[in-house]
């Protein structure tokens, strides 16, 4: 089964960097904080690479 990426929401300061950047694996909630609605939107490389890896507060996590 592929990984499930989640938000921790608490820590997320709505730059919009992984909203931009995979649009189809990251949204806005009604709060305005980045979730993670489908994490079969791109390669477990890319969701490392361009959400991961460049988040500014570190709040995107992988589910053990
Ligand atoms: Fe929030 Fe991090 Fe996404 Fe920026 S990159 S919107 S801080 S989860």
């Amino acid at each position: 089964m592929a990984k499930e990426v989640w938000v921790d929401k608490e820590d997320c300061i709505t730059c919009g960097l992984c909203v931009d950047n995979l649009p189809e694996v990251f949204r806005y909630d009604d709060d305005e904080k980045a979730e993670a609605f489908n994490s079969s939107g791109a390669s477990e490389d890319e969701i490392q690479s361009e959400a991961i890896d460049q988040c500014p507060v570190g709040c995107i996590h992988w589910k053990d």
